[in-house]
């Protein structure tokens, strides 16, 4: 990520709000951006993963400079190398929850993969709920749904937009040691933004952000609250 800004446009105004952002993540890396609501988190975290364009700046995927493709190239990169845990880009919402899990694997062409799927959903908690359609199932439901999915998809990268935000302490541990494994298991890169500090401690790096500046750049031992 080099010297990225965003700028937003509403109501005749602009309102800036990352401001010449930098940080170079290594592959297998995890990596939590924290700070005070409205600081610029997630839209950070929406340039990083290619679904919005910086006003400047620059994001790199390896060698591939997200900036300069389409909007269809990004969604191509996105498709083969990253997965999202979000509040509001989830899961299908014409497909069930056991489908939703199914497509990474369909899409591999991997055999048995409902009998994968229903395992997966069975290790996030939701083992009797593979029929329920997203909007039958809550908010924290969902984000374990997706979750399931990112592990049936092995990405190189996933992002996730406070992982353990509506998730009650015992849910939320599941979800946390899930996303560790993955990173262990596939060696996939996490980024995660949360306010939660004790997660952010688990993570190697922890990128503190304010006003849309990156305020410290820390492993985690010298973090403070
Ligand atoms: P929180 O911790 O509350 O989720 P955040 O650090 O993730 O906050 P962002 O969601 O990145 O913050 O928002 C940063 C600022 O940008 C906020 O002031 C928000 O109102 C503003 N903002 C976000 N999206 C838009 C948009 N599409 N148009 C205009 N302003 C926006």
């Amino acid at each position: 990520v080099e010297n990225l800004s965003k700028t937003y446009q509403s109501g005749g105004r602009s309102l800036t709000v990352l401001d010449n952002v930098s940080f170079t993540l290594q592959p297998g890396d995890t990596f939590s951006i924290v700070g005070p609501s409205g600081s610029g988190k997630t839209t950070l975290l929406g340039l990083c993963a290619g679904l919005d364009r910086a006003s400047s700046g620059s994001v790199y995927l390896n060698e591939i400079q997200l900036d300069n493709l389409s909007e269809d190239q990004r969604a191509a990169v996105r498709n083969q190398y990253v997965g999202f845990i979000f509040q509001n880009f989830q899961l299908l919402p014409t497909l069930t929850a056991l489908e939703n899990v199914m497509v990474p694997l369909e899409l591999r062409g991997e055999k048995g993969a409902a009998r994968t799927a229903q395992e997966l959903l069975e290790r996030v908690g939701l083992g009797q709920r593979g029929h329920h359609y997203p909007t039958q199932l809550s908010g924290g439901e969902q984000q374990r749904v997706s979750l399931a999915r990112a592990f049936a998809n092995r990405p190189k990268l996933l992002f996730a937009d406070e992982p353990t935000g509506n998730l009650d302490a015992d849910t939320s541990a599941t979800v946390v040691d899930l996303l560790f494994e993955l990173n262990r298991e596939a060696g996939t890169t996490l980024v995660l933004v949360t306010h939660d500090l004790e997660l952010a401690s688990r993570t190697q790096r922890v990128i503190r952000i304010k006003g849309g500046t990156v305020i410290s750049d820390t492993k985690p031992e010298r973090l403070t609250v």
